[in-house]
């Protein structure tokens, strides 16, 4: 009889210990089992009694409970710029804003940005100034 010894936090000593086993016999009829604790000899009632260690359980992941990865897109900034502005003009020379009007540099950013109409099609703009 060499039942492996299994691990519990006794009651009684409060320690871990080790549950022994021990066959109990009526006469020669084996009945049941006396457990007891290794270290200081606690009996237990019945197995039930017995505070094994358990496992330790995975820890419930809750969903709420995980930081939210903001989700921040930064592509804005690009639309933000003076190229993509409205008010703003490309001459031969110069870039200006119309409405600040001044100078500007195409990777200028503007709080007072103005998106572009969807702007016209290279070939429709074409269109009227294209000779036959
Ligand atoms: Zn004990």
């Amino acid at each position: 009889m060499s039942a492996p010894g299994i691990e519990m936090t006794c009651p009684a000593c409060k320690r871990e210990a080790l549950v022994r086993r021990k066959p109990k016999y009526d006469g020669f009829k084996k009945v049941g089992e006396e457990l007891s604790c290794a270290q200081c000899g606690h009996v237990f009632d019945s197995e039930a009694e017995v505070p094994f260690k358990q496992a330790r359980k995975p820890a419930l992941f809750q969903a709420d409970d995980r930081p939210r990865t903001p989700k921040v897109f930064r592509g804005d900034e690009n639309a933000r710029l003076c190229r993509y502005c409205a008010e703003y003009v490309v001459n031969p020379f110069t870039q200006r804003c119309n409405r600040h009007r001044r100078d500007v540099q195409a990777t200028d950013t503007c709080r007072d940005f103005t998106p572009k109409p969807s702007p016209p099609p290279e070939s429709a703009a074409a269109e009227g100034a294209a000779k036959p």
